[in-house]
């Protein structure tokens, strides 16, 4: 795996590739996306007469034998104000796959190749027209599957959450210029600790670490979603309880124990939130071989689980339920209290969050949701300045607070300047790798692939 601290010109690419950009089918019109050096010719060779720059001409698409293919809208943006950076053609033609193939075929025959997978975005990013975190939200953004989501990968891909980062690399920056200065002047003992303006900083930054982590959880949140298993024993109404949150009948209800033998999932969306919610198995000892394995996958499922519904009916003691193999967050729910003269509410024993509702009747399910929102830290008001953040940005800020923190105790305990500027150094390094300033090709190479084709 070799690194690449910004693209250099041996990874610029210097031929020209082409691919649809809409998707493949039928549809009204489709577009042909050409990037590179040879687009001048190309679009004068397939349109008759040299393109003028960024304007929507009227054009008679032509194939390699001099034939018509198809009459059009050609586009042509002159390089380096184009997407890509580089000189770039549209041709929008009319939307059948053969019409599409027959332009493809024509281009080819000029002189390109087929593009790969984000070949676009990666030129993009290549040419230094976009960060790395703006080109994985041109993909997040096609993919997202909420307004809330759309909003935020918009708010990545104009660079809110790049700038973020800048501004936070900016003061890590100074601030370890400003130690590694002083180490010259170690002999005049400066006392960094007394000095207010240095912790001062230090806060500062460790602050703005804080509000990005917080506005990149809640947007992680938004693309990724959280698995939510439903657990417990037979019959106390966890096919119900999904049913209910999904709003439709996806799971067998009966009053028959042991009906649920697989794992059931349906995903729904809570304030653009994807809840990936399972349904179970009930627990309880059993001799049927298919029950058995079913209890099984149930318990590999509790194992994964983000959050887990662990439901008791209204006959069960509250002191008499247990979850031995969670690593995560549990809300407790007493349901069918329709068969109690009690409306739902919501109350806490022991620190254990307790929710009494109606799977049946779909009481208290509003408690509910608003108590999974708090389980997983989403903070509405937050989220209108989320970004769209991916995992590996979320493990970035982790390694850089931890650097920050242990820059800081360098300094306060061990009284190291040298080795608390070198934190901020791995500091500012970690946040690198977000826009892309410092990445490694694998990583490169494994972002793009996973774009579509004509992006
Ligand atoms: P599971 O085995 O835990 O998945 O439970 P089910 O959802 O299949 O429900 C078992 C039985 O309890 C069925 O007869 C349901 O109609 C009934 N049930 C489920 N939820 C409620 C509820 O909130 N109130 C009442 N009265 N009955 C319920």
């Amino acid at each position: 795996m070799s690194c690449v601290s910004l693209p250099t010109v041996a990874m610029l690419k210097n031929d020209t590739i082409v691919a649809q950009a809409t998707p493949k089918g039928f549809g009204g019109v489709a577009i042909v996306r050409v990037s590179g050096p040879q687009v001048k010719s190309i679009a004068t060779l397939l349109t008759g007469q040299p393109l003028p720059p960024r304007q929507a001409t009227l054009r008679t698409f032509l194939a390699a034998d001099g034939e018509t293919i198809d009459t059009g809208i050609a586009l042509f943006f002159p390089g380096p104000q184009s997407f890509t950076g580089e000189d770039v053609l549209e041709l929008q033609g009319h939307g059948g796959p053969i019409v599409v193939d027959l332009i493809i075929e024509s281009v080819l025959h000029a002189g390109a190749r087929l593009a790969e997978p984000g070949e676009f975005s990666e030129r993009a990013f290549l040419n230094g027209k976009i960060d790395l975190a703006q080109a994985e939200a041109i993909a997040d953004l096609i993919q997202a599957n909420s307004k809330e989501a759309t909003r935020a990968a918009q708010r990545t891909l104009q660079g809110e959450f790049s700038h973020a980062i800048f501004s936070l690399q900016e003061k890590i920056l100074s601030l370890r210029i400003y130690l590694e200065a002083s180490i010259d002047f170690s002999d005049e003992e400066i006392d960094f600790l007394k000095d207010e303006n240095i912790l001062q900083r230090w806060h500062v930054i460790l602050a703005e670490l804080d509000q990005l982590q917080i506005k990149s959880h809640q947007g992680s949140l938004l693309r990724e979603g959280i698995n939510i298993v439903i657990a417990g024993r037979p019959n106390v109404g966890k096919s119900s309880l999904l049913n209910a949150l999904s709003c439709k009948a996806v799971a067998i209800v009966t009053s028959i124990p042991g009906t649920t033998r697989d794992v059931m999932r349906q995903s729904i969306l809570i304030d653009g939130i994807p809840l990936h919610i399972i349904d179970t198995a009930g627990l309880r000892d059993s001799t049927d071989e298919i029950e058995q394995e079913g209890i099984r996958r149930a318990h590999d499922e509790i194992k994964q689980a983000d959050l887990i519904l662990h439901v008791i009916d209204r006959d069960s003691s509250l002191d008499d339920w247990k979850m031995e193999q969670a690593n995560c967050p549990i809300l407790l729910i007493q349901n069918k209290i329709d068969l109690t003269p009690h409306e739902p509410f919501v109350q806490t024993l022991k620190d254990q969050v307790i929710i009494h509702l109606s799977a049946k009747t779909g009481a208290g399910l509003t408690l509910l949701k608003n108590e999974i929102k708090r389980c997983i830290g989403w903070q509405p008001q937050e989220a209108s300045g989320s970004f769209y953040a991916r995992r590996r940005h979320l493990e970035a800020l982790v390694q850089t607070k931890k650097h920050v923190l242990t820059g800081l105790e360098q300094l306060a305990h061990h009284h190291s300047i040298e080795l608390s500027a070198e934190e901020l150094r791995l500091a500012h390094l970690a946040l690198a790798t977000i826009t892309g300033e410092i990445t490694s090709d694998d990583l490169l190479g494994h972002i793009f692939s996973n774009f579509c084709i004509g992006k």
